[in-house]
């Protein structure tokens, strides 16, 4: 076919896809002066993807099927919008061949390769016979069309065990079984065969041999429609769960300079077998020795960025450049590896819960700054919902450095300086990998995650002197904060009080754990925080999203986040989840201001719930004061006669302020 039917310059990308891939491919875009046009599920309406795009369209429910792998709706987004151009992403159509078709038939450009080219690398089978014959390193194994059980039996045998299983038509990981003797190899076939029917609708296996400690090398490359093609460098994955990637890396520090230049080669050498147009990436195993091809995947890929971060490249802007059907910018010998650069994926996941998907509004969104290194690919702002319906990657932080130590040093602490709350997320445990001894010394494979899950996804920390002092605070300073905007509030002045030193009691337990006490004295005089026995000074200043805590002089940064009654704070220790208990509700032993019914902090009258004159039991409601948006109601002491009270509704109180008298019954 001509190639300028397939490729040629437009105007209009449409990108059909969401989240930080579909973010990703709206910033390239815009900045080579194309006008975008996101497409959207009904569970997307506000997503971030939505809201960059010059214009967006609705695709259908939230279910993918009625959205982002609808074809025909997504054809009839781009003819709505005069979109001249499709950028599938990853996942969802990106390895379709009937969607490029489809496009191509609507008079789009995809911007991909050709259907042809998917096809005939789209299966695993398939691929493995092309590269055969191309004479690229396989794994020793069987991808033959006979499938009955005789045939895979023998197939087996030959290569000997351990084997995999793989479906042909395979992706993420499913419809792969390992197998250890000829004894589970029946049964493992046959439940493999189901996962693949159901997922890909083809139960196609073919058979490998396992190689020992694997690991994940894979080359990108990207050719164009001028027959020009080079290889980007490779990069290792071989930190996975359940065969899904977690952290990626590039270049690998497994392989030598000879090393690295044959794997490019032979990458260079599958993409050549098809005269391969567009970014795409050859996958191989390797026993840390040599590499065997597994797969190719013929679009962009989650963890590009690393190639992007050691080439200068921008992968995006190159695809895009073989759509408008340019020549590629560089020739292979002008592309060079500069550094290093590691990626994690940061996924609303519980890692202490098996990993299970975690959904929800996203309250709190502090990532940091892309400075020093760091870049962070996006899908999520603040106050955005992470729904159930699509894959739960929220982000991708990068970071580059001359060396792999920096970078994994940058990496992590850009973890460590992450705050995102409403959701769980895995940010925790991809920062417990970084720091993890084996991962820094590359004594890894793939099977690493999985058998050092119970390290990796610990419990967090029992907070000690510093998080208790932080808690207070916490808030303290939010208190302070919160009276900022009221004039004249002795707030603003941290310490003020009418009379002399004052005390003042907290309570704060993680979980179902014991009380943990902490008083503060202050007034007149320095503040100090006092535990047990110990007696600590301490100041508190204000800062974006936290504060600076010093005691005895030591000054630490700590990340607060209050929501009424839950602090979450982030120290040099670590992350922390504390409940300040409730000083009056009923919840702790002790009762506040003893027999004086007084505002335990300043806040607002919003009910009196009991009248002048009425006869009270123990812990009966006397009015409810509204406190750091959180409602505290004020109960009766003990027994007795409700014999004045000192305020009114809308009353703003300080602390300290009698609000309401009860007499005694003298039981
Ligand atoms: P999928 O398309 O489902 O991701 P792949 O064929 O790419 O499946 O394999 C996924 C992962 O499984 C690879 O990254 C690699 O870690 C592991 N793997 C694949 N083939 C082998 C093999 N022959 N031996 C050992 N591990 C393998």
């Amino acid at each position: 076919m001509d190639r300028s039917m397939l490729y040629r310059r437009f105007h209009t990308l449409l990108i059909a896809n969401r989240g930080e891939i579909a973010a990703r491919v709206i910033r390239t875009a815009r900045a080579m002066g194309l006008r975008t046009v996101a497409v959207y599920s009904e569970a997307d309406r506000d997503a971030m993807h939505v809201a960059l795009a010059d214009e967006a369209v609705l695709l259908g429910p939230a279910r993918a099927r009625d959205s982002y792998l609808n074809v025909e709706r997504l054809i009839e987004a781009a003819r709505k919008t005069g979109a001249e151009a499709v950028h599938p992403g990853y996942g969802f159509l990106s390895e379709n061949a009937e969607f490029a078709r489809a496009c191509l038939d609507a008079g789009l450009v995809f911007v991909g390769p050709t259907a042809g080219m998917m096809t005939a690398m789209g299966s695993k089978s398939g691929s493995k016979a092309l590269m055969e014959k191309a004479g690229v390193p396989l794994v020793p194994g069987y991808h033959g069309e006979a499938q009955d059980e005789a045939t895979l039996a023998k197939a087996a045998d030959k290569i000997g065990f351990p084997i995999l299983v793989k479906a042909s038509a395979g992706g993420g990981g499913r419809g792969m079984r390992i197998v250890r003797s000829a004894a589970e190899l029946g049964s493992a076939i046959v439940s493999a065969k189901r996962e693949a029917k159901a997922a890909f609708g083809d139960d196609t296996m073919l058979i490998e041999k396992y190689v020992d400690n694997p690991r994940h090398i894979e080359v990108q490359i990207i050719g164009d429609s001028h027959g020009n093609l080079v290889s980007l460098f490779e990069r290792e994955c071989t930190l996975q769960r359940r065969h899904q990637k977690v952290i990626e890396e590039a270049p690998s520090p497994t392989l030598n300079a000879a090393q690295r230049e044959t794997v490019c080669a032979a990458a260079r050498k599958a993409a050549g077998a098809v005269n391969y147009v567009g970014a795409g990436t050859i996958e191989f195993v390797s026993d840390g020795k040599d590499v065997f091809f597994i797969e190719m995947n013929t679009r962009l890929q989650v963890e590009h960025p690393v190639t992007e971060l050691i080439t200068g490249i921008d992968l995006v802007e190159w695809q895009l450049r073989v759509a408008f059907g340019e020549a590629l910018p560089l020739k292979q010998d002008e592309i060079r590896l500069n550094g290093h650069a590691v990626e994690a994926r940061v996924y609303a996941e519980n890692p202490t819960k098996n990993f299970m998907p975690s959904v929800g509004k996203i309250s709190t969104w502090r990532l940091p700054a892309e400075t020093g290194g760091l870049r962070i690919d996006a899908g999520y702002r603040e106050r955005d919902s992470v729904s159930p319906y699509y894959d739960a990657m929220l982000a991708k932080m990068i970071a580059w450095a001359p060396t792999r130590d920096v970078a994994i040093e940058r990496l992590n602490r850009g973890l460590q300086e992450s705050d995102v709350r409403g959701i769980v997320t895995n940010i925790p445990f991809l920062s417990a990998l970084m720091t993890h001894p084996k991962v820094r010394t590359n004594a890894i494979d793939t099977g690493f995650i999985e058998r050092e899950l119970a390290v990796l996804a610990s419990a967090p920390p029992a907070p000690g002197e510093l998080e208790l002092c932080a808690a207070v605070a916490a808030i303290v300073n939010d208190e302070r904060q919160a009276a900022q905007g009221e004039a004249n509030s002795p707030w603003q002045t941290f310490g003020w009080m009418p009379v002399g030193r004052r005390q003042r009691s907290f309570a704060f337990r993680v979980g179902h754990g014991p009380e943990q006490k902490i008083t503060m004295n202050y007034g007149s005089g320095p503040s100090t925080l006092v535990i047990g026995e110990r007696e600590l000074a301490f100041t508190v200043a204000p800062k974006d999203g936290g504060f600076d805590l010093t005691l005895d002089g030591v000054k630490s940064q700590v990340a607060a986040v209050i929501d009424g009654h839950e602090l979450y704070l982030r120290t040099r220790n670590g992350r922390f989840d504390l409940h300040w208990v409730d000083p009056f509700g009923g919840e702790s032993e002790e009762h506040v201001g003893e027999d004086k019914i007084a505002a335990p902090l300043p806040g607002t009258v919003v009910a009196v719930l009991a009248e002048e004159g009425a006869k009270l039991e123990k812990g009966a409601p006397i009015l409810t004061l509204e406190v750091m948006k959180m409602e505290q109601t004020l109960r009766a002491p003990y027994a007795g006669v409700l014999k004045s009270i000192k305020c009114k509704v809308g009353d703003i109180v300080q602390e300290g302020v009698e609000l309401a008298v009860v007499e005694p019954s003298g039981e």
